[in-house]
């Protein structure tokens, strides 16, 4: 940029092909401080200025070749030309001249003979007035540039006349190339924002306030664009609105920058589905505007069952895989429902959100009947049911749902979402793969379940538990074969609690581990202590184990170390574990018996002929012993096919090399039927109950009583 600065000196161009005419200027000019370079010719005159473009140039009109308007004309054409002043010279001072001259583009003219005396201020004021001329077109790039980058333009709009102007970047704001009117840029308003828009500008003109607002717009190329737009009106003297001035800007990457923190914040990366954060935004949207047109909200809290071993046995890919396709599931459900959310903006509708884990939430104020939700709720139910394919695998699962209700339940998010997590816990209780509502009673569950909990926690810091031993005996020579540990709380408060009351909760909880393995140690170190006595001689310690999908690995590892600990030979270890146990982890289990039964442990199938019961899992299994529930002995004295079905397993088990043991017997004929069909050993209260350690210990030396006959 060719900026003559006050500390340079200014450089003027004498354009004249009389050099008489251009030595006096050059005189006078150099004598009031300026710089002077001559051009003879017009054509000289183009070719210094490409070389250095100086700060103004006196230009003779009438010259041989190039006249001075054509060299004018040529001039303003050079980079840089465009703002120099250029003052024409003229002896013809006549109207048609001068049009000619500005029409060139001449800046001003001075007429021959030149008042040398008056040249030296003109001069100045010419310098000036280009200065300011440069200036301003330096500072109105910079603004063009800044409002480019930034993507602002601005607006006038003249209430008087009519007359709007917008400056040169809104074309590329509005992808408009001629936007004369404002009428032409409101067309490109979006249809739906049109109404909202203009109802904004009149109220703003009609009050005389300053006004801001987002609109979306759509551009000839068929692109949505977010406009802000921000203006202020002017009032006349008369305190009458005459202008609007504003500024409109592009803030379609501001929102979706936007928009992209408010999904990190409230959104869940792996399903897209509302977080925890967002559900409870959700919850203070809809809860004054349900209050006011007095609706129910109901929140269903959906826990998928037994998740944790999809994680555990196929690995955390598989199982967030599992949780997109449950959230897909889930949000098509509601699409379809009778509470599904009607529109964006017709409050309230519904959410689904994750709060973490394998646990999802629907938050509802959309229903007509609590049977919509319910219905809601069994579609859930089925549709998770429905087997899912991941990398070839099919996985089948189940949900427990949950649901309470405002008002009806509670008034608040935190008891709303504490209830339905209740509920959702009945409904694991009652087999899993359903769904309850919350019932205040349940809550009275809750908080017993959580002192249970607690008291044996204590109980087991405490030593509060107790094993009792029930002795089994040979069929045939009603010597003493083994006894089954079978424990016993000693609650401080409500005295003998018998395992019922206590372990299926244990079990539930996962207090069972540490039970487990108080029951292993105590009975392992009691025998020990029995055949160091000389007492336990061809005997073994039966031992129940059981639990929710038990770690079998772990299981082994803790039993090798206690019977390390305690001495105790291996031989004299006896484990009791239901089919149920076993089928849970197949695999492990088997794995894990196959080293027990080499190590010389004896594993006993318990309660056969339960529930669960197939004659296969005693192929499955290896095995050493199978327990004849004790329900299936108390059949035989009011069944009489129950004795042929008896015979026929205890004929399966013996092909299989197991020992049979018949529990609950009662009776003499039991024992007459039992030892008619070759069971090998029995037990049951006929022989002795469950008793304390000093109590077998004494049956060990002094032989038990029933036993005798
Ligand atoms: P189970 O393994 O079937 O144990 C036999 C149950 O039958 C015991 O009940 C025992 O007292 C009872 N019983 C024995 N003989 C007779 C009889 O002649 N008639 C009748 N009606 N019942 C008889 P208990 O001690 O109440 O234990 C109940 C269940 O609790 C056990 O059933 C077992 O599944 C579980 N259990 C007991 N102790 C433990 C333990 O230390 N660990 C684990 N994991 N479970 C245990
Ligand atoms: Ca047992
Ligand atoms: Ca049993």
């Amino acid at each position: 940029m060719t900026n003559a600065t006050e500390d340079k000196i200014p450089v003027i161009m004498v354009v004249d092909d009389d050099v008489s005419a251009r030595l006096q200027l050059r005189f006078t000019l150099e004598n009031s401080g300026y710089s002077v370079v001559e051009a003879a010719s017009g054509e000289e005159a183009l070719t210094l200025f490409a070389r250095q473009p100086p700060d103004l140039i006196l230009l003779d009109i009438i010259m041989p070749g190039m006249d001075g308007f054509a060299a004018c004309r040529s001039l303003r054409q050079l980079p840089g030309g465009e703002h120099t002043p250029i003052v024409m010279v003229t002896g013809l001072e006549d109207a048609a001249t001068i049009t000619c001259a500005f029409d060139a583009g001449a800046t001003d003219f001075i007429s021959k003979p030149i008042n040398m005396l008056i040249l030296g201020y003109r001069v100045r004021y010419w310098l000036r007035s280009g200065l300011i001329l440069t200036d301003l077109k330096s500072s109105r790039q910079r603004l063009f540039k800044a409002q480019q980058i930034a993507q602002l333009g601005h607006w006038e709009l003249n209430l008087q006349t009519g007359r709007f102007h917008i400056s040169a970047q809104d074309p590329a704001l509005f992808g408009v190339s001629d936007p004369t009117s404002h009428q032409s840029l409101f067309a490109h308003i979006a249809a739906d924002e049109k109404h909202r828009v203009q109802q904004f500008f009149d109220e703003a003109r009609s009050k005389g306030q300053p006004f801001s607002l987002n609109y979306r717009i759509i551009r000839p190329d068929g692109e949505e664009r977010i406009i802000f737009n921000q203006g202020e009106i002017v009032l006349d003297r008369n305190n009458r609105p005459c202008l609007i001035v504003g500024i409109v800007q592009d803030i379609t990457e501001l929102k979706q920058a936007e928009d992209q923190i408010r999904y990190l914040a409230f959104y869940d990366k792996l399903t897209g589905l509302a977080n925890r954060s967002l559900f409870r935004e959700h919850w203070t949207k809809i809860h004054p505007l349900a209050e006011r047109l007095q609706r129910k909200i109901a929140i269903l809290f959906i826990d998928l069952d037994h998740f944790k071993r999809v994680n555990d046995t196929l690995g955390h890919p598989v199982g967030d895989k599992v949780l997109i396709t449950v959230a897909e599931r889930l949000r098509s459900v509601l699409r379809h429902s009778d509470v599904v959310s009607r529109s964006a903006t017709e409050q309230p509708h519904s959410i689904i959100s994750r709060l973490g884990g394998d646990e999802f939430t629907i938050l509802s104020a959309s229903f007509s009947t609590l049977d919509n939700i319910a219905n809601l709720a069994e579609r859930i139910t089925q549709t998770i049911e429905q087997p899912i394919l991941i990398d070839d695998q099919t996985l089948t699962l189940s949900a427990s749902v949950g649901i309470s209700v405002y008002p009806d339940d509670c008034d608040n998010i935190d008891d709303l979402l504490k209830n339905a997590d209740t509920a959702m816990y009945e409904a694991k209780e009652k087999g899993r793969n359903n769904y309850q509502f919350f019932q205040s009673q349940m809550n009275d569950a809750a908080n017993a379940r959580f002192q249970l909990a607690n008291s044996l926690r204590r109980a087991l810091r405490n030593n509060e538990f107790v094993l009792h031993y029930q002795p089994q005996f040979c069929s045939q020579t009603r010597k003493m074969t083994g006894a089954e540990a079978l424990i016993r709380w000693m609650d401080p408060e409500l005295g003998l609690v018998p395992p019922i009351s206590f372990l299926p909760f244990a079990e539930e909880s996962g207090l069972i581990h540490a039970i487990n393995d108080w029951v292993i140690a105590t009975a392992c170190a009691q025998a020990q202590q029995w055949v160091a006595a000389g007492l336990f001689e061809g005997c073994r310690m039966a031992v129940n184990i059981s639990g929710q999908n038990l770690n079998f690995k772990k299981l082994a590892a803790r039993i090798i170390h206690i019977l390390e600990q305690t001495g105790l030979a291996p031989h004299h270890l006896e484990l009791e574990l239901t089919e149920r146990v076993m089928m849970e982890n197949t695999e492990e289990a088997v794995e894990s018996l196959e080293r027990f039964k080499e190590m010389g442990i004896a594993v006993a199938i318990d309660d056969f002929g339960t529930g669960y019961s197939a004659l296969s899992h005693l192929q499955i299994f290896p095995l050493t012993t199978l327990k004849i529930d004790k329900s299936f002995v108390q059949n035989i004295s009011t069944e009489g096919n129950s004795i042929a079905l008896l015979h026929s397993i205890v004929g399966i088990a013996k092909s299989f090399n197991l020992k049979v043991v018949a529990e609950g017997v009662e009776t003499d004929e039991q024992v007459h039927v039992l030892d008619a069909i070759h069971c090998d050993q029995l037990q049951g209260y006929l022989f002795s109950r469950p008793i304390p350690q000093e109590a077998l210990e004494r049956g060990l030396r002094d032989g038990f009583a029933a036993a005798k006959n």
